[in-house]
Formats: C-alpha cells, structure tokens, sequence
C-alpha cells in the first residue's frame, strides 16, 4: 500500500508532465576508463527534486511498486522528495530494503521499478533508482556516516546466518530488528559476498558495501569470518552451540568451466578470479589468490567468453586494466544475450568489442604452457532451446584464429555442494541448489532457512534482499512457535499427574 494517497499532490498531473526527462549524468568514457571509480555524477538537490516531481503518481499499487521485488514504496518516496523532504524518503526507503544504498546502485531498474514507470513508453522513465541514491547517500552524509538499525527488545533467542551476502546480511538486519542475537558465519575475509568479491567498483565502490556492514556491527551483529559452514563447522555443530536456527544464504560461487582443450593454460581464468585479482584491496583476498603473480594486463589482448553482465564487468575491467585489445565472444546472437542492454552500451562505449554467434574450441598455448591464440567456430542458430533462446549450432569449416593473452571465462555460476553434503536431512537439487519454500525460505529440516542464490541459482542483489527478510520472518514465527510450545511443556510438567 502506498502511504501517500495519490490525491494529496503539491502539483498537478498535467504540469508534471512539462518536465522533461532526465538522461543521467555519466563521466566521460575517456575519463572513467583510467580508473576503478562510479561512473555516476550525483544528482543535486534540485535535479532529484525536479526529477521526482515527473512522478505522475499512478493509482495504488503503482506500476513501479509492483515492479520492485521488496515493493519500495516509490511514489510516496517520489512525493516527498519534490519536497526535499529527503530523511523522510529515505526512512521510506529502508522500512522496505535492507540496504538501499547497493540496491540503487546494482539493480537492473529499467527492468523492475523504471521498467515499470508508466512515462517509460513517453517520454521516458523516472530515474526512480537515483533518486533512491540520491536520497540514502544525503542521509548517511547528515547522520555522519554510520545509520542506524533499529534494534528489538532482546528476545534471548539467537541464530546463526551462513552467508555474508545481501541474502544473508539483509536475513541479519531483519533478525537484530525484531530482537534476536545473529552471527553471520562468513567463509571469505570480508563481509558482503558478491558485492564486494565479484561486482566491480565502477558499478559498486567497496565502501558503500562497507558501510552497510558497519551499520550492521553497530547493532550488534556478530561477524565470524574465515569459517567455512561445512569445512570448518557443520550446520549441525551450529545448533550444538545453540542457536536455534540457521540461515544459509551462501550464494551459488563456483565458476562453471569451459571443457576445451587449453583450459589449464597461464592466462585462461574464471571471472571471479579476475574480477577479485582486479578489483578487491589484496588483504581481503581469499587464501587460493595470496601470491600469485601480479595481473599484468596492460597492452595485452584479452578475450571474455559469455553473455551475461559478469562478461561485461570483464571487459569493462580489462578497459580499465589498459588492456590493448578487448573483444567479447558470445555464441549467440546480440538478442540472446542475457546481460543488460545498459552494461553493453557502457562495455562499448569504453572501447569492448563484441563478436557474436563465436564459440571457442580450443585455448592454444605456447612452449611456456601460456596462452597466446584462441580457436573460435561461427554459430548459426537453431530451433529454440528448453531456455527459450535459439540454440546455437557449429558451421562446419569456419575455424578462425584469434590471438590471446588472456581469456576470461564467464559462462556462468554453479552452487557449492559442501553445505548440502555435509547436512544431514537438508533436501538439495541434484545441481545443489537448496530446495525451500520461496514464501518463507522453509527447507526440509526444521529450523534451517535458506534463500538468495543458493536457493535459486544465479540472479540479483534485490531479489537476495527479499528472500533474506522473507526468511527473517519466517525465522522469528518459528522461534515465537518454539517459545510457546517450551511455555506448554514447562506448564504441562507443572500439572500434577493425573
Ligand atoms: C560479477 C557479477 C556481477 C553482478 N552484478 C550484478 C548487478 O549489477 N546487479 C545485481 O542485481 N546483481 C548482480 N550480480 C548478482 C548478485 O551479485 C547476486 O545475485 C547476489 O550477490 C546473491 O546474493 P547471495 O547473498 O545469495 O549470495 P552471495 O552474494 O554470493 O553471497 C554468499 C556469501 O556466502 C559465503 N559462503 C559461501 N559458502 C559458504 C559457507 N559454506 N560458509 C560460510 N560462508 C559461505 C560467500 O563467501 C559469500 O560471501 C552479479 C554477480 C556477479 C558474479
């Protein structure tokens, strides 16, 4: 329900539709290309204003509402910040979304909320995702850096999240909100899974993710890091230690391989590797990365292999890396990639270069054992696939060389089974997805909830987001069902027997 009924507006419909649209303001591709920074310029007060009174406040429940997967009140937001009313909006903001600040930073918005943005089909959407910036960034600002949780009266009960992830970093807040005692046990040295170990800082700086974190210690949520659930400890030794019940929002990390010949070469390399070797401080760096030779990229050719918006995030960081050449091979056509339109417009105009309907078959090494040609075969495509998309067949005889120093493989995220194998009862797909209830994040063993990417394989930050405050809730009406079915044991032993 939106707060602010739709008849309560400083002006009218009609005027609102004179203001023009806004086309954000990016830096310069020559410039941003010679760092790792945000590629947003800031609005100022005045733009967000201007920009949120475009708001033509569609009747209840707004497009965009219903759009956003933690259903942001966005046309209330939209009211009060044509009013400069920033605090209040961004307070909005966070009775929805456990960390406004990253989701409008990373959320794919002309898709959900913009997408829903009924001046979309006009003259264009409502920069409804910096407007969300716009108004939790001037919030952190006034409040001097840290924002507060709001914490609940402790409950006495405690539980334990695996997963520092938005999955498991938004169950947490939500947890601390209605009182109980959480800590996250988290596998890599920092907090913040793949926002700070995979999405790059020209789309998400570290210190956006970290504040987030601090805001969460400040409310007493407990960090055990380096532990891996599984490895270190089992779920089972968790309940040992009594807490009463477990989160798992461990994501789904692994990198899916290439099966060509050439694929152990020097300079052939997962994603996530590059993108943490690239763009995370080294002290934070997971134990399998410490010592390995420098990234020297610089002036080298360097080939992405995918379609998604993790290959953009590669290309973009080998631009940034000074690569001499960068060129993105998809086996497909441009219509099936799954990446957004927006990160390949970037991708582009930072000088990437795309070569569709190309698939490698085979890495070329030198006397070295390092890569330094990729063999490719052009694609046609077929009849649509269980996917949907057009399924990509070889043409026979059209082999091509291209040189490379390195090729980055972005094909795609599998889970980690260690927390499947290693739970007893704990009911997984056969690929390792963890099987749930998506209404409550509920498994087959009681007590342990699950959501984020490890229950629905590869996705977003929002939809993370969701499925960690859906858990808490679900969380806390199991601890309250424990608390009364405790209350009728101890009155029952108190009754004489009968
Ligand atoms: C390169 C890249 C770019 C992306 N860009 C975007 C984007 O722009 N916008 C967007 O919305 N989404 C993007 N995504 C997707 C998004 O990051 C994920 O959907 C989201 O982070 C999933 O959240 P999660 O909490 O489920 O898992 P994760 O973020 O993967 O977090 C899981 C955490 O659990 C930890 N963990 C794993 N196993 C264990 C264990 N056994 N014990 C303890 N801890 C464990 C991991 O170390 C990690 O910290 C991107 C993904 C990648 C890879």
């Amino acid at each position: 329900m939106q707060k602010v009924p739709s008849e309560t507006l400083p002006i009218d419909r009609k005027e609102r539709l004179t203001i023009p649209y806004l086309d954000l303001p990016l830096r310069d591709p020559k410039e941003r290309i010679c760092d790792f920074d945000d590629i947003h310029i800031p609005l100022t007060p005045e733009e967000a204003q201007r920009e949120a009174a475009r708001c033509i406040h569609c009747p209840d429940p707004a497009p965009c509402m219903e759009a956003c997967p933690v259903h942001n009140d966005i046309p209330s937001a939209m009211w009060l910040i044509e009013q400069g009313r920033f605090l209040e909006a961004a307070a909005l903001y966070r009775e929805t979304s456990s960390m406004p600040e990253i989701c409008s930073r990373v959320c794919p918005h002309e898709v959900l909320c913009q997408g829903g943005c009924v001046r979309s089909a006009y003259d264009g959407t409502v920069q409804t995702g910096m407007l969300e910036r716009f108004v939790v960034d001037y919030e952190r600002r006034v409040k001097g850096g840290l924002v507060e949780v709001p914490v609940g009266k402790p409950t006495g009960h405690s539980v334990a999240v695996v997963g520092a992830g938005p999955a498991g970093l938004s169950c947490a807040e939500q947890l601390r909100q209605r009182g109980h005692d959480v800590t996250i046990f988290e596998a890599k040295p920092a907090a913040g899974g793949l926002l700070v170990y995979g999405i790059p800082n020209f789309k998400l700086t570290k210190d956006v993710v970290f504040a987030r974190v601090d805001d969460l210690k400040a409310a007493g949520v407990k960090f055990v890091l380096n532990t891996k659930i599984g490895k270190d400890k089992t779920i089972d030794d968790l309940f040992a230690e009594g807490f009463e019940a477990v989160f798992i929002g461990v994501g789904a990390n692994v990198d899916a391989p290439m099966k060509v010949p050439g694929n152990d070469l020097k300079g052939v390399m997962p994603a996530t590797e590059y993108l943490v070797r690239a763009n995370v401080p080294p002290d934070i760096w997971p134990e399998e990365y410490r010592g390995k030779e420098p990234l020297e990229v610089e002036g080298k050719k360097v080939i992405v292999v995918g379609g998604g918006d993790t290959a953009a995030d590669c290309l973009r960081t080998s631009v940034r890396l000074k690569a001499a050449k960068v060129t993105c091979v998809y086996r497909r056509s441009e219509a099936e990639m799954p990446g957004g339109e927006k990160d390949r417009k970037w991708a582009r105009e930072e000088g990437a270069e795309y070569q569709f309907l190309t698939q490698p078959v085979e890495f070329i090494g030198d006397d070295q054992g390092r890569l330094k040609a990729v063999k490719c075969v052009r694609m046609k495509l077929g009849e649509p696939d269980e996917s949907g998309r057009r399924r990509p067949i070889p043409i026979e005889g059209s082999e091509f060389v291209m040189e490379a120093d390195f090729v980055i493989l972005a094909i795609g995220y599998w889970p980690d089974e260690t927390i499947g194998k290693t739970t007893p009862n704990l009911k997984t797909y056969k690929w390792g997805l963890i099987v749930t209830d998506p209404e409550t994040g509920e498994t087959s063993r009681p007590g342990v909830y699950a959501g984020g990417d490890a229950a629905t394989g590869p996705d977003l930050v929002v939809t993370a987001v969701a499925a960690g405050r859906r858990a808490a809730a679900a969380i806390h009406e199991y601890l309250l069902r424990l608390e009364k079915a405790e209350g009728e044991q101890s009155e029952n032993a108190l009754q004489p027997a009968p």
